[in-house]
């Protein structure tokens, strides 16, 4: 029989201390795990994007029930242990389950601390800790007008503070200090996260000390001890932590502030070791997760028998999650006596650093603003190593410029030691990431993050990770990294993710938060960025006309001889007699000289005169017909057999689904041209096999097809699912296109999106997870509220744009 594991506790120290087992001896235990939470091992660090609505509780599961499985663990959930009895060897729930071990894991993490003001006890006064605190705090910000005071301006406060401003509460933050985070920021990087997250609507009042919390049963307000009194009705307390050491004091093991640990995580009973925020070591407590992340990777070989391993105290670093913030902190810098500071302030910029050095040592920096040289400032203070004095000078402008010449960013990663640490998140170095690449043969970001959860958290490390796999891999990593133009080193990627998580709203606050290297960018970045700023702030961009091309800017096509060609919308390719004729009254007016039908069942009514646009989109406008986006990059046509109206082999009515398809989805635009068909059957007359997305109906339903290709590439759909009904065929493929909105680069058709994300996985976005799938089509049909104007009518009717169709006139000088 193997020797049973257990450990009390499924947090993240003891999550990774069996990774580690696992890999170094799979089979050396039985692992029973107790949890006093009813669920899963979860990215706690990540509950706050979670609490401001831009993760869900999925995206931040370390360890699905999978992982469970695999490795035989018994988990014993919603189970919190009372009783640890070390004659016996047992431990015991609170409901009764006792479970016997030969080694035992005490990482029960920490407790929040609740100020015992009167009040305290109230419904509404909640901490910050775990998943249901976050489910709790959202169920108050959906009362309409609510508002909440977080008692605590650190870390923890701020991000409760921010996610609740983001589910649209009214937030006050109570701080008893005169600046915000002072344990970890100094006063000048305080005062400028102040004035930030003021900008945002968050109210902050420093040097407030709370008197009492009021109401009856529930939360009313809250009283301040100089008599303001603040409306509240939730209180969340973010005022420090405990380590949770109840447990091991009663079972008589040694503890002071925390459980007390040798260097190889054992306990005063060496069959008891304990890993975590629950741990002291030499006399120091832990609430981050880098130092926790050490010591369960010791007391993962330890239990796996390789005993050479120990845990040595080592300085922290500090992020703030909050999108939109970049601040950095790391080590001590307080002043004092023999200690030197560097400082650079660019107040139109907001950006503040802070360097401490002692004995010409680096000892603490603080960054506000950009932050992109925090890990390499964090290295330099862990190393200890004195600074040359010929590299004081440039020191405060980071990495690059650190020995005169800017160094290349492949350059810089290969400078870093093996333990600099790359993603803080995960606590995972630079050479565990080399070693994966080079052990696993990783090519891309996406292996490196399913394997060694580097990047896979907040992201701020994607581009340090990308330069490592350039590093390791040399030309194999993908001919270099693909950039947006050559005005930016990002890649498409990165700029999507920057968009959203510093919610840039223009082309101008990108290209100055992401470092443009062009004054206004190019043809190529601005169509780019334009598509990419509509795609993300439906309803709150409005669309810059100037960064599009020619033909998106006159909304019709320009023909070789500098005419244009006009395409009237007909829905699912149907037309009346009433619209032919009004066709055919444009054609003789503005005499077009070509009429011809396109392969997607419109009239192309070619050679139509620049100026004469806005009056034969009037002429066709007033018959009711709108433009047909055959210039868009977004959708174009949808295709359509006759379907059981006519034919005798149709199935289901092809004709009106791709009426019902094209009436939901025009005006959308999307990162390259989108084509759709539906077929009455697998004869396919409409041709939906070779569509970006086609419908092929069949006796039992609707057959769902995407990626396909018939321009300069061709290729054949693969098929995305089956369904049974009109309405989930419908909400399928505008789920589908809205993933490809969301996630597709500038140019890129859907068949190439789905070459690079792999056709599985939108599979398993669209087709397996019902809740996401509905999500992608809630946000479709929001994006839709603004985007269907016809520019057509806009343009003929309302005078939008006049000057781009108005004949060019030179007037003489004066
Ligand atoms: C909102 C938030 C944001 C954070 N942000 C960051 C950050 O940006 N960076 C960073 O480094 N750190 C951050 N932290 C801190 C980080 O999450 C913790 O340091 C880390 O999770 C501690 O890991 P742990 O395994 O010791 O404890 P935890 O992850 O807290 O796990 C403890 C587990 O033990 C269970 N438990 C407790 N008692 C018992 C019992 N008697 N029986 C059974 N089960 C029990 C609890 O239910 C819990 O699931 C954040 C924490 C929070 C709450
Ligand atoms: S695809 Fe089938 S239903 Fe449609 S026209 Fe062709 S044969 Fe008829």
């Amino acid at each position: 029989m193997k020797p049973r594991l257990v450990v009390i506790g499924n947090g993240m120290a003891p999550g990774r201390a069996l990774e580690t087992l696992f890999e170094a001896a799979p089979d050396a235990y039985e692992v029973i795990i107790f949890n006093a939470e009813p669920r899963v091992n979860y990215n706690r660090i990540m509950l706050s994007p979670v609490l401001s609505g831009e993760q869900s509780f999925d995206d931040i599961i370390i360890h699905g029930d999978g992982w469970y499985e695999e490795h035989n663990i018994t988990l014993h959930r919603g189970a919190r242990v009372t009783q640890i009895d070390r004659e016996a060897k047992t431990v015991t729930s609170a409901a009764g389950i006792t479970e016997s071990y030969d080694k035992l894991i005490i990482a029960t993490g920490s407790n929040p601390f609740i100020i015992p003001c009167p009040g305290h006890k109230l419904h509404g006064v909640l901490a910050y800790r775990d998943l249901d605190d976050v489910e709790k705090m959202i169920e108050f910000s959906n009362k309409e007008n609510s508002s909440a005071v977080v008692i605590g301006g650190g870390l923890l406060g701020l991000e409760a503070a921010a996610g609740l401003k983001m589910q649209g509460m009214d937030v006050t933050v109570l701080h008893l200090m005169p600046t915000l985070m002072e344990r970890q920021l100094d006063p000048s990087a305080g005062y400028l996260l102040e004035k930030e997250l003021s900008s945002r609507g968050i109210k902050i009042m420093t040097k407030a000390n709370t008197k009492e919390i009021v109401g009856t049963d529930c939360v009313e307000a809250v009283l301040l001890e100089d008599g303001t009194r603040l409306k509240a009705d939730m209180v969340v307390m973010a005022v420090g932590i405990r380590p949770s050491v109840e447990l091991a004091k009663e079972a008589g093991l040694d503890t002071g502030r925390g459980i007390q640990v040798s260097s190889n995580m054992q306990t005063s009973d060496p069959d008891i070791y304990s890993v975590g925020e629950c741990v002291e070591f030499e006399g120091n407590v832990y609430g981050l997760v880098a130092p926790l992340y050490e010591q369960a990777r010791v007391l993962g070989m330890h239990l796996a028998g390789e005993a050479d391993h120990a845990f040595a105290h080592s300085e922290t670093s500090t992020k703030l999650k909050v999108t939109g913030v970049d601040l950095f902190s790391a080590g001590d810098f307080a002043e004092g006596e023999n200690r030197e500071e560097i400082v650079f302030r660019d107040a139109a910029r907001g950006i503040y650093k802070r360097l401490v050095l002692e004995e010409d040592r680096l000892i603490g920096a603080v960054l506000y603003g950009e932050t992109a040289d925090g890990a390499w400032f964090f290295q330099k203070i862990k190393e200890g190593a004195p600074i040359a004095s010929e590299d004081r000078e440039n020191l405060i402008f980071g990495q690059s410029f650190s020995g005169a010449a800017p160094l290349d960013p492949t350059a810089a990663v290969a400078a870093l030691p093996d333990d600099a640490e790359i993603c803080g998140c995960n606590g995972v170095s630079k050479g565990k990431i080399v070693s994966a690449i080079e052990k696993e043969g990783l090519k891309d970001l996406a292996g490196v993050r399913s394997c060694t959860k580097a990047s896979a958290s907040c992201g701020t490390c994607t581009g340090l990770v990308e330069s490592l796999l350039a590093y390791t891999l040399g030309d194999e990593f993908g001919g270099t990294k693909v950039t947006v133009c050559g005005c930016t080193d990002l890649g498409p990627g990165d700029v999507r993710r920057l968009i959203v998580a510093k919610e840039l709203k223009s082309i101008p606050a990108i290209m100055q938060e992401l470092g443009w290297k062009t004054s206004g960018g190019c043809a190529k970045c601005r169509p780019a960025l334009n598509y990419y700023l509509i795609a993300t702030w439906p309803g709150e961009y409005v669309d810059d006309q100037q960064s599009r091309f020619i033909n998106e800017r006159v909304h019709a096509n320009i023909q070789k001889d500098g005419t244009y060609s006009v395409v009237p919308r007909a829905w699912g390719g149907l037309t009346t007699s009433k619209e032919l004729r009004a066709i055919a009254d444009v054609v003789d007016k503005f005499e077009i000289p070509t009429v011809k039908y396109t392969g997607g069942q419109r009239i192309d009514l070619l050679g139509v005169k620049k100026d004469d646009l806005p009056a034969v989109w009037k002429d066709l406008n007033n018959a009711g017909m709108v433009s047909g986006h055959a210039y868009a990059k977004g959708l174009r046509t949808v295709k359509t057999c006759v379907g059981t109206d006519w034919c005798r082999f149709g199935t289901q009515d092809s004709t009106g689904l791709g009426v019902k398809l094209e009436k939901l989805m025009w005006g959308s635009w999307s990162p390259a041209k989108v084509k759709l068909a539906v077929s009455g059957c697998p004869r396919n007359c409409a041709e939906s096999t070779c569509k970006d997305i086609g419908v092929v109906c069949v006796d039992s339903g609707y057959e769902l097809h995407f990626g396909g290709a018939a321009g300069m590439h061709i290729q054949g759909t693969q098929i995305l699912c089956k369904v049974e009904t009109e309405e989930e065929a419908i909400e399928y493929c505008a789920a589908l296109l809205q993933a490809y909105r969301e996630q597709g680069w500038y140019l890129e058709r859907i068949y190439k999106w789905a070459d690079r994300v792999g056709y599985d996985t939108i599979r398993s976005m669209i087709a397996d997870d019902e809740e996401g799938r509905k999500a992608f089509y809630q946000r479709f049909l929001h994006s839709q509220q603004f985007a269907q104007d016809d520019p057509w009518a806009q343009r003929a009717s309302q005078g939008v744009d006049a000057h781009e169709f108005a004949p060019l006139t030179l007037e003489p000088a004066e």
